[in-house]
């Protein structure tokens, strides 16, 4: 069990590791918190926040703010071609929050960091990890700040510092997986005269194997993702672009740490899995990595943690692998099957609970 004086670094103040912060610092812990940018990413990245992750955020009030800031999305409305074949409708989960909350990152992020400085512990931003060496009992951290290096022992370290993590390439952990060959994009813009539902997502699924996504993320504003150079053009309907306010391509990267801890190190979030967007897991995986780790550090059980929450990882980049491979799937057999899925379970509302737990975080 930690005393007040354990010594505690996380590094990376993302979604993860500012949720370790907080999570330890509500508990009466003072860790250490450094990350190598400026302050919170600037950018909107993962939009889309579980009920589960709210239920973690709950205790340090973190989720009041962002429920009082993100637009609460209750259906998903999924389209073959321009055929309207099913909705999915997040109210039919047995949960408070019965909606996927909808937030910016960089909002997140701020609304995290806000919290945490309000426990008195404030993030070192442009401060970087150089590299861990495990000594007898401790760690021996070297940090890099304003162009000198410094070496700190710590008793506990979490690498919450993304997909390219130090801490996990300082310990020579495997980052298994592949790269998915196809381009993915990304398109954040400003439309007039939605033609769909308010507030509701919209999934397209073409014959040819192009998929398309979008998700309200603002007043008139909307996250586009697609399979294809441009978001955009697979979201059909009569709408108009004012404007674009950032577009991105990407290949998606399916990665896995062979485990997630040694003795007195631990990796969570991007540091240990990484997968496609499609279920908006990402964010919300290394948020509940987090509140395990600060938990099992709290009452004495860290040495459970990769045994906890390496197989939730497993299985969600299982489950999104088998997602992925049929939505865009080309073989007419595996569409009609998937389409024929999707009718039933539109039209069969109950057998949507089982998914819409997965998504919400609360079964794993
Ligand atoms: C364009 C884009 C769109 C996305 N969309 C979605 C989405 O819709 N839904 C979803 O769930 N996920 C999405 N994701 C993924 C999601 O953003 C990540 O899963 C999430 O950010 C992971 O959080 P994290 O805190 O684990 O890592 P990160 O957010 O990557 O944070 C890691 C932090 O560590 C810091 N760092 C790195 N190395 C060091 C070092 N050596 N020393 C100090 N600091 C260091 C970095 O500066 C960074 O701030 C998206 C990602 C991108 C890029």
């Amino acid at each position: 069990m930690p005393s007040p004086d354990t010594s505690i670094l996380i590094v990376g103040a993302g979604p993860t590791g500012l949720t370790a912060a907080i999570e330890l610092a509500r508990r009466g812990l003072r860790p250490r918190i450094v990350d190598k940018k400026e302050g919170p990413t600037p950018l909107s990245k993962a939009v889309g926040i579980s009920s589960h992750s709210l239920d973690v955020l709950e205790a340090s009030g973190v989720s009041k703010r962002l429920l009082a800031q993100g637009l609460k999305v209750r259906h998903v409305h999924f389209h073959v071609e321009t055929r309207e074949l099913a909705t999915i409708d997040f109210s039919l989960l047995p949960h408070r929050y019965n909606f996927l909350l909808s937030l910016p990152q960089r909002e997140t992020e701020t609304i995290m960091a806000d919290t945490l400085a309000a426990f008195g512990i404030g993030v070192e931003w442009r401060t970087a990890l150089i590299g861990l060496t495990p000594c007898a009992d401790k760690v021996e951290a070297r940090i890099g700040k304003s162009g000198k290096e410094e070496k700190h022992d710590f008793d506990i370290v979490f690498g919450a510092d993304g997909a390219d993590s130090t801490v996990r390439k300082s310990l020579g952990i495997d980052f298994e997986g592949y790269t998915h060959k196809r381009q993915w994009s990304i398109t954040d813009a400003e439309l007039a005269s939605w033609p769909y539902e308010p507030g509701a997502a919209q999934a397209f699924l073409f014959r040819n194997g192009d998929v398309g996504f979008i998700i309200p993320i603002g007043e008139n504003r909307f996250r586009a993702v697609s399979n294809t150079p441009d978001a955009l053009l697979h979201v059909p309907g009569n709408y108009r672009v004012s404007q674009v306010l950032r577009t991105d391509r990407f290949h998606i990267p399916i990665r896995q740490a062979v485990s997630y801890q040694t003795t007195a190190i631990f990796l969570g979030g991007d540091a240990a899995h990484v997968h496609s967007p499609l279920g908006a897991r990402g964010m919300n995986l290394g948020i509940e990595d987090a509140a395990s780790f600060a938990r099992r550090l709290d009452n004495g059980t860290l040495e459970r943690y990769s045994h906890e929450r390496r197989p939730v990882g497993r299985r969600w980049i299982k489950l999104s692998e088998r997602i992925l491979w049929t939505a865009q799937s080309t073989n007419g057999f595996v569409k009609a099957l998937r389409n024929l899925a999707m009718l039933t379970i539109g039209g069969i509302p109950v057998l949507q609970r089982p998914m819409l737990e997965r998504v919400a975080g609360l079964k794993e």
